[in-house]
């Protein structure tokens, strides 16, 4: 019985220091090191859904209640200046130097989340890992005529129209000839008119919605903006890109653009309403790659 116990404690010792142990003829030296076992080669990295960067933006779009308060409250101002707006002379465009006094009103929207919420589009990008800018699937999606409007728009519209005040849309949505409508230069023309209408920001007019390529317009809005102020007096902008309401050029980065910011003060406290979109714009398109440097963990004095 004291030699078994013995006989397993010397083979527990051996185990445990990793000696050969003689089984069955077959034993390996215990200075001899193992082969290599074969290492599993870790599983190509896929990026997904989940890690795509427009991720948290898009859902504070689509599932933030302070999103839609956001935009709510941006409109809600809005017609709290429309009266000041009206009565008080001068122009929102500063394309409009001479102030446009004498002519009937308008105000100038954006589309492209100000007026309207395209989150679903983005969130089909992002589910089907397309992680660059589309044109195709966009121009499908502005055909689906299906994009609901920002939070507050309908009715700031509707005060508006019961004011007699013009609504225009300037926007960057595109005129390209699209297939499945031969013979159309803009249908994208028709569809923005088809969904504005469709979701109460109507009725618009054709002369009411001016999309880039339009009759050769540029991306840059002054030339647009412009055209309106011909007839009209422009007595307030919305949007959600600073290009909304003035001219920027890409070369601007953030630090130019807060202070050419700083240079209207004025209009921004009157005239100027900004619409809050997380998910893409030049605020975004300025800052240079790796975008992680721009991160600034010390602390600055505004
Ligand atoms: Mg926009």
């Amino acid at each position: 019985m004291r030699s078994i116990k013995a006989l397993l404690l010397a083979a527990s010792f051996l185990a445990l220091t990793g000696c050969a142990v003689n089984v069955g003829g077959s034993a390996r030296r215990a200075d001899v090191p193992p082969p290599p076992a074969a290492v599993p080669a870790p599983p190509a990295v896929v990026p997904g859904p989940a890690d795509d960067p427009r991720l948290n933006a898009t859902l504070y779009m689509q599932q933030a209640e302070e999103l839609r308060r956001l935009s709510r409250q941006a409109f809600a101002l809005a017609t709290i200046r429309l009266p000041a707006a009206l009565r008080q002379p001068g122009s929102a465009a500063l394309e409009q130097a001479d102030g446009g006094a004498g002519k009937p009103p308008a105000v100038i929207f954006d589309v492209d989340e100000t007026v309207l919420d395209n989150s679903p589009h983005q969130a089909r990008a992002i589910l089907g890992g397309v992680r660059h800018f589309d044109l195709g699937l966009w121009d499908e999606w502005l055909s689906e005529r299906a994009a609901t409007p920002m939070p507050g728009a309908v009715d700031f519209v509707k005060e508006l129209r019961r004011n007699n005040v013009r609504v225009v849309y300037i926007t960057n949505r595109e005129c390209r000839p699209r297939p499945a409508s031969p013979g159309q230069d803009c249908p994208q023309h028709a569809d923005t008119i088809a969904n504005l209408n469709a979701v109460g920001l109507g009725p618009v007019a054709p002369e009411d919605l001016m999309l880039k390529g339009q009759g050769g317009w540029p991306s840059d809005k002054a030339p647009r903006r412009i055209k309106v102020a011909e007839t009209h007096r422009i007595i307030m902008s919305l949007g959600d890109q600073f290009s909304d309401m003035m001219s920027v050029t890409r070369r601007d980065d953030s630090t130019a653009r807060a202070r050419i910011a700083a240079d209207h003060e004025a209009l921004w406290d009157t005239r100027w309403v900004v619409i809050p979109n997380p998910t893409y714009g030049q605020w975004l398109d300025v800052l240079p790659a790796p975008t992680t440097d721009m991160l600034r963990p010390e602390i600055r004095q505004p």
